[in-house]
């Protein structure tokens, strides 16, 4: 079995590459939830959802969220009210999240709506969200810039303010009386391989590793643990992963990302343009792979899954 700690797009392009090279039944996801937010009463969990729409085929490569042939009338209708529209929700989307509120309501915990969501996209690999209780990715804005509150919540400071503005801090609210959800230490601890995706280490890793008992279970793999760093030449290839490092007091290189998960992980796969820092990586205690990351086909995410999952062994 293969385990794969998620977030978002990097996560999602990733997992498309490990499916193709090992049974997908044999791959579990846990997604961070920490993005998730509640817009118009409905409960939306942007990574699961990037997760299950790349993996079924359906996802925007435009956009990098949503669905692929999305239409846009319900927000046109709500926009008409007056309501709020900076978070854009589809038609198709839309019935995504009326699910998981429905059962939500119902009483049904977020692992069971998340496997029928997956089923209803004919999903073969596991997803697990990281947890069923409520934890919320808070930013605090370094100039007061979200207008009026210093701190504001993940999709505030990444959609509506676009994360063009500073951050001083991030806290992950409601972890520490959170419980890993229903098989994710069962999913860590009997893995053949832990793969960390490259997703941003900050805002989707760090809630999941805020977790209580998901480091842990993590460090007890650490040997057959291996992290792609989502940071490439000094650069996130697209989103605010290497601002929010450097703004958070790290360097923003692959060094930066060994000094991150070299506890949790005894290897970091890097990227060929940061082939001159294989060695300062290994200076931090992380066997390194140089290789090439940026998954710009399905062939590239393929051979990247390939090479993380044989650097394991
Ligand atoms: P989000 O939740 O959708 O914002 O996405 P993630 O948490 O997955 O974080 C986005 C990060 O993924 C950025 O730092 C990107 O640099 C990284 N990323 C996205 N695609 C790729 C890729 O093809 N290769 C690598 N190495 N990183 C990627
Ligand atoms: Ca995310």
């Amino acid at each position: 079995m293969i385990t794969v700690l998620a977030g978002g797009v990097g996560a999602a392009r990733l997992l498309a590459g490990i499916v193709q090279v090992v049974p997908p039944a044999e791959v579990t996801a846990v997604v961070n939830t920490g993005d998730d937010v509640v817009m118009h009463g409905l409960h939306i969990s942007p990574d699961l959802d990037t997760v299950t729409y790349t993996l079924a085929g359906a996802d925007n490569p435009e956009t990098g969220w949503g669905l692929a042939g999305e239409t846009w009338q319900a927000m046109g209708s709500l926009g008409r009210y007056g309501g709020e529209t900076w978070f854009n929700l589809g038609d198709v989307d839309l019935g995504t999240h009326l699910y998981r509120t429905g059962n939500l309501a119902a009483g049904v915990g977020l692992a069971e709506i998340t496997a029928g969501i997956s089923s209803g996209w004919g999903l073969e690999p596991t997803l697990l969200p990281m947890t069923e209780d409520r934890v919320a990715t808070m930013m605090t804005l370094a100039d007061g810039s979200g207008g009026g509150s210093d701190e504001v919540g993940f999709q505030e400071y990444f959609v509506r303010l676009r994360h063009a503005v500073p951050v001083s801090s991030v806290r992950f609210a409601g972890a520490e009386s959170s419980l890993p959800g229903p098989g994710v230490l069962d999913a860590i601890g009997g893995a053949d391989v832990v793969v960390v995706a490259p997703s941003n280490p900050i805002v989707s890793i760090g809630p999941l590793l805020a977790v209580p008992g998901i480091a842990d279970a993590i460090r007890a793999r650490r040997d057959r643990t291996v992290a792609v760093s989502p940071i490439i030449a000094g650069a996130a290839l697209k989103g605010p992963a290497d601002r929010l490092m450097r703004e958070l007091g790290h360097e923003a290189s692959v060094v930066g990302v060994a000094r991150i998960y070299r506890d949790i992980a005894s290897c970091l796969v890097i990227d060929s343009a940061d082939a001159d820092l294989a060695g300062a990586v290994e200076t931090e205690g992380m066997a390194c792979v140089v290789t090439d990351t940026v998954m710009s086909s399905p062939e590239v995410a393929a051979e990247l899954a390939r090479t993380v999952l044989g650097a394991a062994s």
